[in-house]
C-alpha cells in the first residue's frame, strides 16, 4: 500500500517536515528532494530532510512513486511544468497547497492525463524555510484531500494511507467547499491579523513602543499570525479570491452589527455572540485541535 520512493518538491517548511515525518514513521522508504533556491538545496542536505537532494526537479521525479509540491501555490504550475517529460506514468502527484480548487487546476493543465489528488494538511506554523520543519507537524492534524470524480480509489486510499502513516487524520472533501471552509478557517482570520497588526503600525498618537509593550492584551496573538510568510499568503488570497471576498462579506457585515451595537450600547447582543465564540473555542480544545494552555497558538499547529 505504501510508497518505496517519495519526490518531494519545495523543502520549506511543509517540504522538510513531510521528509522528516517520512523517515521517522515509513520504514523503507525513500525520498528524494529539489528546492529552487540553491541555499535551500544545501540546508536540506545539511539537515538531511530528505534521502537525497537533487539538483533537478526532473532528477528528483525520474523514478518516484509519489510525487508532493510543497511551493507556494501561485508557483505550482511553473513546478509541475518543470517535470511533465520525466514523471512516471504510474505516479501519483499530489501537493500541499492552502487552497485547492486553483491548484487542482493547474496540475491538471501542467501535466495532463497524470494520476492528480490534492491534498492540504491543516497543520503548519508562521515559519518558513528549510530549518522551521519538523517531524511531527502532522501528528493529530487533518489532512483534507480534494479528489475529482473519475479519481483512481486505489491511488487515493495509497495516498490516504501515506498522510495517515505521517500522523495525520485524512478527509476528503470537494475542492470548492475546502476553500469555503479553510476561507474562513484560516484565510479571513489571516487577513485580519495582517489588517490589525498593519492598522497599529500606522497608528498616529500610539507610539510604536507603546504598541509593542502593551501587546499581551491581545496583539501579541495576531502579531503571529500576521508573521506568516508573505508569498505564501499572497498566493492563497490570489487563488482563493471568490471564496475569500464571499466570506468577507459576511464577516464586513457582523462586524457593522457589533459596530452597531457597540453605538447604542447594546450590551445584550455584544454578550451574546461573546458567549457563543467562547463555545467554539472550548469545542476546539476539545476535539484535540488545540490545548488550553494560556500560551495556545504560539505552539506548532496552526495553518
Ligand atoms: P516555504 O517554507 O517558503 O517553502 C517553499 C519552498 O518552495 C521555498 O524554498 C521556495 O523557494 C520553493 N520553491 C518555489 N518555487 C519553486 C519551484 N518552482 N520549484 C522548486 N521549489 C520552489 O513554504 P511552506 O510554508 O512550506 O509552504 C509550501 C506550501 O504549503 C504552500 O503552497 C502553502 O500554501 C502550503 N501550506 C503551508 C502551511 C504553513 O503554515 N506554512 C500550512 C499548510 C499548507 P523560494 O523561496 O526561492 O521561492
Amino acid at each position: 500500500m505504501s510508497f518505496a520512493r517519495v519526490a518531494i518538491i519545495g523543502l520549506g517548511l511543509l517540504g522538510g517536515s513531510i521528509g522528516l515525518a517520512v523517515r521517522e514513521s515509513l520504514a523503507g522508504c525513500t525520498t528524494t528532494g529539489f528546492d529552487a533556491d540553491p541555499d535551500v538545496r544545501r540546508r536540506a542536505g545539511v539537515r538531511g530532510l530528505v534521502s537525497r537532494v537533487c539538483d533537478s526537479a526532473a532528477e528528483a521525479v525520474a523514478d518516484a512513486e509519489l510525487v508532493i509540491f510543497c511551493v507556494p501555490v501561485g508557483a505550482m504550475e511553473q513546478a509541475a511544468r518543470e517535470i511533465a517529460d520525466v514523471l512516471p506514468t504510474d505516479a501519483i502527484v499530489s501537493d500541499v497547497g492552502s487552497s485547492k480548487a486553483a491548484v487542482g487546476e493547474a496540475l491538471k493543465k501542467a501535466l495532463p492525463g497524470a494520476t492528480v489528488i490534492p491534498a492540504h494538511p491543516v497543520a503548519g506554523t508562521e515559519r518558513s524555510g528549510p530549518d522551521a520543519g519538523f517531524a511531527h507537524l502532522f501528528r493529530q492534524r487533518w489532512c483534507i484531500l480534494t479528489p475529482v470524480e473519475g479519481t483512481d480509489p486505489a491511488a487515493l486510499a495509497r495516498l490516504s494511507a501515506f498522510w495517515e502513516a505521517l500522523g495525520a487524520k485524512v478527509e476528503l472533501m470537494d475542492a470548492a467547499h475546502h476553500d469555503l471552509v479553510l476561507a474562513v478557517t484560516s484565510h479571513i482570520p489571516h487577513l485580519i491579523a495582517y489588517t490589525i497588526v498593519g492598522t497599529a503600525s500606522d497608528l498616529e498618537g500610539v507610539t510604536r513602543s507603546e504598541v509593542i509593550k502593551y501587546s499581551a492584551g491581545g496583539f501579541r496573538d495576531f502579531t503571529r499570525i500576521a508573521a506568516s510568510d508573505p508569498t505564501m499568503w499572497r498566493d492563497v488570497f490570489l487563488t482563493n479570491r471568490e471564496a475569500v471576498l464571499e466570506m468577507l462579506g459576511r464577516f464586513t457585515e457582523d462586524l457593522t452589527a457589533l459596530q452597531r451595537a457597540i453605538r447604542e450600547r447594546n450590551g445584550d447582543a455584544l454578550f451574546d455572540l461573546f458567549t457563543r465564540t467562547r463555545d467554539i473555542r472550548r469545542s476546539i480544545v476539545e476535539q484535540g485541535q488545540d490545548d488550553a494552555r494560556p500560551d495556545f497558538g504560539r505552539g506548532d499547529h496552526d495553518g
